[in-house]
């Protein structure tokens, strides 16, 4: 039998070979085999009991940090977006998080409940999974420094409350138990006196001047390294407006590759791969890539 047949239920509801750049804030990446959106947290279980144990399962948010190669993603993708949509508050401070909650809409919440600091949510275009995964930040706030507990599901379907503790957290990084995704997240802030909307938007104007938001990207593409900045590197190594194929290094932030509308994400990766090389050889720094790079390379 083949591996990814699925029962009647599912595969109606399944898309098969569905293209990523629809799913990417790059626009490129190549077709995932099974793309698979759920109703509920029981269907997502009833869809991750019904897979071969074998196939690959990848979740996505708002795949605002996902390089997909042109060669396309075997198995199956979850999206999450819209999905894990719940948020509410639970208490003077603490709010519960859905996954599938767009950032934004999470600073905006919590400005009209008075809670925070959580106006730098606002500027990060993906949802919370995403956040929790990379640890996504912006202006000195953190995801991480706000959660007390995440909920999870594993391969099997099984569900799990997990507490912070049980995560290996830094910069960008988040290690916790394999073949976990989440689901959501107890969230702790401050209570505020004052609303901050003015702080967003205040924040996202202060993004506008400084990246070249409205073009295709995933962000900064590389980590800052202990006590630099990727952008500084970058730039005075002389690769401000380099380009291969339909990807280039943004001429107003450094650390920003942009899709020109024709780049294929062997334009991006080989781009990434020559500015490592040539920061490493200009400044002895070897650049890590904040983004994920996932798929198959085309032969
Ligand atoms: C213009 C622009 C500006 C940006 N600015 C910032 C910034 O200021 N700060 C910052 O930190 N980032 C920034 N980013 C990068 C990106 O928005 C963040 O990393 C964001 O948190 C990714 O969320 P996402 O939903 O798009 O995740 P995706 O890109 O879809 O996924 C990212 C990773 O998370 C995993 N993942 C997604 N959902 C789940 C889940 N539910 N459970 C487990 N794993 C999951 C994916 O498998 C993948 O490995 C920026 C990106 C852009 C395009």
């Amino acid at each position: 039998m083949n591996a990814l047949a699925l029962p009647p239920e599912f595969e109606g509801r399944i898309v098969r070979a569905e293209p990523m750049s629809k799913h990417t804030s790059w626009r490129v990446g190549g077709p995932a085999e099974l793309f698979f959106t759920p109703r509920d947290t029981d269907d997502c279980v009833a869809f991750l009991q019904s897979l071969a144990p074998t196939t690959p399962v990848l979740w996505i948010g708002l795949g605002s940090n996902l390089l997909v190669r042109d060669g396309g993603v075997r198995g199956v993708v979850i999206a999450t977006h819209g999905v894990f949509a719940e948020l509410e508050r639970l208490s003077d401070q603490d709010v519960w998080c859905g996954s599938g909650v767009a950032c934004a809409k999470l600073a905006k919440q919590c400005v009209k409940w008075g809670l925070g600091p959580a106006e730098f949510f606002a500027g990060i275009p993906g949802v919370l999974g995403g956040a929790l995964a990379m640890n996504a930040g912006a202006f000195g706030g953190e995801t991480w420094r706000h959660v007390l507990s995440v909920t999870t599901l594993d391969r099997n379907g099984v569900r799990r409350e997990r507490p912070a503790s049980d995560y290996n957290v830094g910069y960008r990084r988040v290690v916790g138990p394999p073949d976990e995704w989440f689901l959501g997240a107890r969230l702790r802030f401050e209570a505020r006196a004052e609303a901050a909307a003015h702080d967003i938007r205040m924040l996202l104007a202060r993004r506008k001047q400084t990246q070249p938001i409205g073009q295709w990207s995933c962000g900064s593409v590389f980590t800052n390294p202990p006590g630099d900045h990727a952008a500084r590197l970058i730039e005075t190594a002389g690769l401000k407006g380099f380009g291969v194929g339909g990807a280039r290094v943004s001429e107003m932030h450094a650390n920003f590759i942009v899709n020109d509308g024709t780049a294929c994400a062997a334009d991006i990766e080989a781009l990434i791969e020559h500015v490592q090389a040539t920061v490493e050889r200009v400044h002895g720094v070897r650049l890590t890539p904040e983004v994920r790079i996932v798929g198959e390379k085309t032969p």
